[in-house]
C-alpha cells in the first residue's frame, strides 16, 4: 500500500474545497423524497455561491428519478455514486452494490463513473478492491474519526492517499480534535462549531459533507426513532442559513471551490 499524505498536490498557499452532497431518499433510511421537492432552493444556493457540487447518488435515484438529476446537472453538478439501493436495514452484497449501480450511472449518463462513496461510511480494503476492479479511480469513505458502531478510523491519514488500486479521498475533520466537517455536526454544535473550526485550525484540503436532510427538515423527519429526530430537529430552522454562511467563510478564507473529479486529477 502507497500512501501520500502531504499537500504536494496543493500550491504553496493554495486552499481548495470540494463540497459535497450524499443524495439518498430522505434521512437515508426512509423510503420517501419529500426533500427532493426543494432542490431548486439548493441549486440556486449552489449558484449565487459558484459552488463547485459533487453529488454522491443512489443509483436507484438515477433509474427513478430523473427530476432532481436534471435540476443539478443544470447548475453543473459533478455526479459520482454512493451505492444502488441505500439500504441501511439490510445491507446487500457490497459487489452486487457496486455493479448495480455503476450499470444504472452509465445507462444515464453514457460515461463510466469514477468515483464511489459507501453508505454510513463503511468501508475495509476489500471494498477498496472491489472498487478498484470495476475501474473506479477514488473513493471518499473513510471519516478519519469514531462514530460507535458505525466507524473507527482515528489513525486514518486526513489526507488523500492511494490505496489497494485507487485513490481514498477522506472526509474532512476539525485537526487535533477529529471533528468531522459536515453539516449535520454543524448543526449540532451551533456556533460553537465555528469557534472549534477557527481555534483548531482549517485543513487546506477541504472536503465537506452534506445531505439535502440535514438542510431541508420535512414530514418524512417523523418516521425516524425518536433518538434520530432529537438529532435532526437541532438547528433544523436554520440550517439552510448556517449552510450559506459556512460557503461565505470558506470563500472569506481564501478556498477555492473544485469538483472532486478536478482534484483527483491534481493528485
Ligand atoms: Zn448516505
Amino acid at each position: 500500500m502507497l500512501e501520500k499524505r502531504s499537500n504536494d498536490f496543493v500550491a504553496t498557499g493554495q486552499k481548495i474545497a470540494c463540497i459535497t452532497l450524499d443524495l439518498e431518499q430522505d434521512y437515508g433510511r426512509v423510503d420517501t423524497y419529500n426533500t427532493f421537492d426543494r432542490i431548486n432552493e439548493l441549486c440556486e444556493i449552489v449558484k449565487a455561491h459558484d459552488i463547485k457540487l459533487t453529488a454522491f447518488i443512489v443509483g436507484k435515484i438515477l433509474d427513478q428519478r430523473h427530476g432532481v438529476v436534471d435540476a443539478l446537472s443544470g447548475v453543473g453538478t459533478e455526479f459520482e455514486l454512493h451505492s444502488y439501493s441505500h439500504d441501511l436495514v439490510t445491507p446487500n452484497d457490497f459487489s452486487d452494490e457496486v455493479q448495480k449501480s455503476k450499470k444504472a450511472y452509465i445507462d444515464y449518463f453514457g460515461v463510466p463513473p469514477l468515483g464511489y462513496r459507501s453508505p454510513q461510511c463503511r468501508v475495509s480494503p476489500q471494498h477498496f478492491e472491489v472498487l478498484a476492479r470495476q475501474g473506479f479511480v477514488f473513493d471518499s469513505s473513510v471519516v478519519p474519526s469514531w462514530r460507535p458502531g458505525v466507524y473507527s478510523n482515528m489513525s486514518a491519514p486526513s489526507l488523500p492517499y492511494y490505496t489497494n488500486g485507487l485513490i481514498e479521498i477522506p472526509f474532512s475533520v476539525i485537526p487535533a480534535i477529529h471533528l468531522p466537517l459536515t453539516m449535520s455536526y454543524i448543526k449540532v454544535f451551533g456556533k460553537m462549531y465555528r469557534f472549534l473550526l477557527t481555534a483548531f485550525g482549517f485543513p487546506r484540503v477541504l472536503i465537506f459533507n452534506f445531505h439535502l436532510h440535514d438542510i431541508f427538515s420535512t414530514a418524512s423527519l417523523n418516521q425516524l426513532p425518536f433518538a434520530y429526530q432529537i438529532f435532526h430537529r437541532r438547528n433544523a430552522k436554520n440550517a439552510l442559513e448556517m449552510l450559506k454562511r459556512f460557503f461565505i467563510l470558506l470563500k472569506h478564507k481564501g478556498y477555492e471551490f473544485l469538483h472532486m473529479k478536478r482534484l483527483v486529477e491534481m493528485i
